[in-house]
C-alpha cells in the first residue's frame, strides 16, 4: 500500500493511526526495553504522528516507525 492509498483508504489521521497501531501492536504496545504495558500518548506540536512513551522507563516509539509513513512529513490525511 502506498501513502496516497493509505490516506484515501482511512480518510482521517485518527483512523489511520488506529490501523497502524493495531498492525504494530496487535496485542497492545509492550515496551522493548522493560516490557512495560503502560504508556502515555504524546502529540508533539511539530509532528503529525503521536509518540508513545513507556511510563516505566520513558522509552518512546512512533506509530510510524517501520511503516510506509516513517519519516514522511506529510499529514496522514490531507
Ligand atoms: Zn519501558
Amino acid at each position: 500500500m502506498t501513502l496516497p492509498e493509505g490516506i484515501k483508504k482511512f480518510g482521517t489521521d485518527a483512523a489511520c493511526q488506529a490501523y497502524l497501531f493495531s498492525q504494530h501492536w496487535p496485542d497492545g504496545l509492550a515496551c522493548r526495553r522493560c516490557d512495560g504495558r503502560r504508556y502515555w500518548t504524546i502529540q508533539p506540536s511539530d509532528r503529525t504522528a503521536p509518540l508513545y512513551e513507556c511510563v516505566g522507563c520513558h522509552w518512546q516509539v512512533s506509530v510510524r516507525a517501520g511503516t510506509i509513513f516513517h519519516r514522511t512529513q506529510v499529514a496522514l490525511s490531507m
